[in-house]
């Protein structure tokens, strides 16, 4: 379940509905601007989102509007200039640049629209690399590496560089990657953009069932309806506010 509006509303939701919903997200009057120069870019404006575990998330919305600062701030890249990111009970938007990182490694997996493989290094190689700042053993590098690969189908792939590779292909690898670590939260931005139907098709199969099969809770940036439709619920960015969409349940305002 998604829910947006402010702390007021969705405490009328709660007592309402006499539970209270599991929220793993909860982001709370989240605002972010960019300066430059002497010229602030509003980008985010007291943002107020709750995201249940398990949940598949799309969010849309022009470009420009935001949509990667949001995911960012949610995957603790970057950071918010006010409000709380309260993630499975923790504020990120509190951490420190070092507990930060700690905190992303173990928590997030990251999916881009370029895949963001290294080249010079062996699918097998690119999926390792988020487990060398862990002190698993090398032995048990390979196994988490050749599950992640047979979850996304390549497991006859692990001496592939990315340049011999198709598109969809690394973008496998890259997911494979996002997921070695085995990380409660993907966050995926644009993820089939730069692939042709037949790729992209496979690769949102791919997300639903890391979501419905290994539990994995998905945040996807996506410009194309066709993608979002494999969400569960679909919100759009536009002008620093959230709205929704078919399927996310929006509590009515307080003086109706
Ligand atoms: P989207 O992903 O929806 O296309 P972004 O989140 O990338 O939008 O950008 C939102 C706005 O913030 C844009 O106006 C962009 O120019 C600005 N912006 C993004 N990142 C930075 C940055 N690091 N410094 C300054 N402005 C930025
Ligand atoms: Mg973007």
């Amino acid at each position: 379940m998604v829910v947006i509006g402010s702390a007021q509303t969705r405490q009328r939701y709660v007592s309402e509905n006499q539970e209270m919903p599991e929220t793993l997200i909860n982001l709370v009057q989240v605002t972010k601007h960019y300066r430059r120069d002497t010229i602030e870019i509003p980008v985010l404006d007291n943002i107020d989102l709750e995201i249940a575990p398990g949940e598949f998330l799309a969010l849309m919305g022009p470009s420009g509007s935001g949509k990667t600062t949001l995911l960012n701030l949610i995957a603790g890249i970057d950071k918010p200039n006010s409000g709380r990111i309260v993630i499975d009970g923790k504020d990120i938007a509190k951490l420190g640049e070092q507990q930060l990182a700690k905190w992303r490694a173990r928590h997030v997996g990251f999916i881009f629209q370029l895949y963001n493989l290294i080249p010079v290094l062996s699918a097998f190689e690119n999926v390792e690399l988020p487990l060398l700042l862990t002190k698993l053993s090398k032995k048990k590098r390979r196994d988490h590496v050749m599950t992640a690969l047979a979850v996304v189908g390549l497991e006859d792939r692990e001496r592939h560089y990315p340049r011999q590779l198709s598109g969809g292909q690394e973008q496998r690898v890259a997911i494979a990657r996002a997921i070695v670590t085995d990380p409660t939260l993907l966050v995926a931005d644009e993820p089939t953009g730069d692939l042709d139907a037949k790729s992209a098709e496979e690769i949102l199969d791919l997300l639903k069932r890391l979501n419905e099969e290994f539990h994995k809770t998905i945040i996807m940036v996506t410009h194309d309806p066709r993608a979002a439709s494999h969400a569960h619920s679909v919100l759009h960015l536009e002008k620093g506010v959230l709205s929704k969409s078919g399927g996310v349940y929006e509590v009515p305002a307080a003086h109706h």
